[in-house]
């Protein structure tokens, strides 16, 4: 299961977040997933769940939302968001400045944690 191993990973991830800014506990995570993984938001957010049982996660709450995809146009080097409806039907990419299919994409295959909020340890 992808999203258990990805979970694996921002879990362990939390914990030595957690070491450094000497966390006793991580209260709420925002994770940003991009729209060309095929990840599963509930899934991975049950996961999230799953794996943080016994570390410092435990209990925290996970906010999973998609972020758009985006390319890059070699061409002309015109930066545009990709819209995943629009494009299911057409699997040619292409520059919507000069129509070039030199593109490649910038944004959308990452899974990024955009925040941690902890409480610090007390005496800390
Ligand atoms: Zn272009």
């Amino acid at each position: 299961m992808h999203e258990l191993s990805l979970a694996v990973n921002v879990v362990d991830y939390l914990t030595k977040l957690a070491e450094e800014q000497r966390l006793s506990e991580v209260n709420e995570v925002y994770i940003e997933i991009g729209d060309l993984t095929h990840i599963n938001g509930s899934q991975l957010k049950f996961s999230l769940k799953m794996a943080s049982e016994g570390t410092v996660a435990q209990g925290a709450k996970f906010f999973v939302r998609r972020r758009r995809a985006s390319m890059k146009c070699n061409a002309c080097g015109k930066s545009s968001k990709i819209d995943m409806k629009a494009m299911l039907s057409d699997y040619e990419f292409c520059c919507p400045r000069c129509k070039s299919r030199e593109v490649e994409f910038e944004q959308g295959k990452e899974l990024v944690l955009k925040r941690v909020k902890g409480s610090k340890k007390k005496g800390a």
